[in-house]
């Protein structure tokens, strides 16, 4: 079991626009920006507005439409920084890695022989 929804975790405070991002796309029910560690040139987060923690408590609606604009920024990031290939992952609870508590995709250009920053 996971805890609830926290209002104030950090994405939630930049999706009120408490806290300033670099939003690179937008619709109305998703957010997506750079993240400010980019693991590699082109790294962004792709975020659903609607409160949730992580995959365990999306809404399966919102849950579809991000993933569909996960693909339309793998395309865009893969032509934008010429990349080789495209790296996306999600992870859940602490367990896995999780540091910021409202679901995200990270979506990060990947070339050829070039390792991610740590
Ligand atoms: P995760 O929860 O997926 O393990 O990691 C959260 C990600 O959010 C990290 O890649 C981190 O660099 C990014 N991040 C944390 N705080 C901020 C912030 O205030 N602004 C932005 N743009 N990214 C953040």
């Amino acid at each position: 079991t996971s805890a609830a929804y926290d209002d104030n975790n950090i994405f939630a405070k930049i999706l009120r626009d408490e806290i300033p991002s670099h939003r690179v796309y937008e619709d109305d029910k998703t957010v997506v920006f750079m993240d400010v560690m980019p693991q590699a040139p082109g790294h962004v987060l792709v975020l659903p507005k609607a409160p949730s923690r992580n995959i365990f408590d999306a809404d399966p609606a919102s849950l579809s439409h991000t993933i569909t604009v996960v693909q339309k920024v793998a395309n865009a990031v893969k032509e934008a920084f010429d990349a080789d290939g495209v790296f996306i992952a999600q992870f859940n609870e602490p367990a896995a890695g999780q540091t910021v508590f409202h679901l995200h995709f990270h979506v990060i250009p990947r070339h050829e022989g070039v390792a991610l920053k740590p």
